[in-house]
């Protein structure tokens, strides 16, 4: 493997919310054709999320509707699954019970840069409501919930407190804040030489993503432990390793540690390349 290409990563903490994002659109690179794993990952847990379901305390259907949310939820089409198994689920619950299940209402929440139009265009028509009767037969589905997107950072406050009945959230927890600033800083013992990645790293630089995950965490349950109602759940799926190294990026048999390394050091290079290119051109 090639060397890392210096300090290539500094990105300010506002701005590393702005720019993240999974690639929207349909197209080949897209996250709606390039989340199939998560999509399989997802389906082996059902059993799990259904199990948090059926714990879910029922309030009075005819009050309030019940409110579900998808957290870190992208474009594709496993948001849109897991939010109908959700529904569903509850649906079954309340008429199990003899009692009219309430209306339901999902939030698909993301960072302000997630393609929530690719998102919304996914989404199958409402069911009875306001749909006529030849785009609900041309559907494929339907949908038995109101829809909205909810832009912003989950380690803050999102929602009005006191009114989410379930949180899902799955794959996304793993997506710090930001850069721990030791990590980037050349005068720290944490500082990581410019990798991207910390695969391999001093224990210093490990400790520092640590305590950022920790922070991070931390502001996200905070602000869900308002924002939930009493009596409703949360269900997160994480991403972990199996060695207790924290450097060890490995696992399932692929080093993600350095295959992201090599990717970003080519999109480093290419641009190196790009604009030698252009001087090269300017002076000739
Ligand atoms: N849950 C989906 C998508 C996972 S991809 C699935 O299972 O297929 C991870 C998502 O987390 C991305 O869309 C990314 O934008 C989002 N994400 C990362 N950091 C976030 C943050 N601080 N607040 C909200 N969403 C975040």
């Amino acid at each position: 493997m090639l060397p890392p290409m210096g300090d290539n990563v500094v990105v300010s903490n506002m701005e590393l919310e702005r720019l993240l994002s999974m690639k929207g659109g349909k197209g080949e690179g897209s996250y709606v054709n390039n989340s199939q794993a998560q999509a399989m990952h997802a389906k082996s847990m059902l059993h799990l999320l259904k199990e948090t379901l059926d714990r879910v305390e029922l309030g009075d259907s005819r009050e309030k509707p019940f409110v579900v949310v998808d957290l870190g939820c992208s474009c594709g089409s496993n948001t849109i699954n897991v939010v109908d198994v959700m529904i569903k689920h509850m649906m079954k619950r309340y008429e199990g019970l003899g009692l009219e299940p309430p209306e339901f209402s999902a939030f698909f929440s993301d960072l302000p840069s997630n393609d929530f139009n690719t998102l919304f265009q996914l989404l199958p028509p409402m069911a009875n409501y306001g749909v006529s009767m030849e785009e609900c037969l041309a559907a494929k589905n339907h949908r038995s919930y109101f829809a909205a997107g909810v832009p912003g950072s989950f380690y803050r406050r999102l929602f009005p407190a006191r009114s989410i009945n379930v949180f899902h959230s799955a794959f996304s927890l793993h997506w710090l804040s930001q850069i721990p600033e030791a990590v980037t800083d050349k005068r720290s013992s944490a500082y990581n030489k410019g990798r991207v990645f910390i695969h391999g790293a001093d224990e210093t630089t490990a400790n520092a993503y640590k305590k950022q995950f920790q922070s991070d965490l931390a502001g996200f349950l905070r602000s869900r432990s308002v924002e939930i109602k009493k009596g409703g759940s949360m269900f997160l799926v994480c991403l972990g390793r199996t060695s207790l190294d924290p450097t060890d990026q490995g696992g399932g048999g692929i080093l993600f540690g350095t295959h992201f390394q090599d990717a970003w050091d080519d999109l480093v290079r290419e641009n190196q390349f790009h604009h030698c290119h252009q001087l090269h051109l300017k002076k000739s």
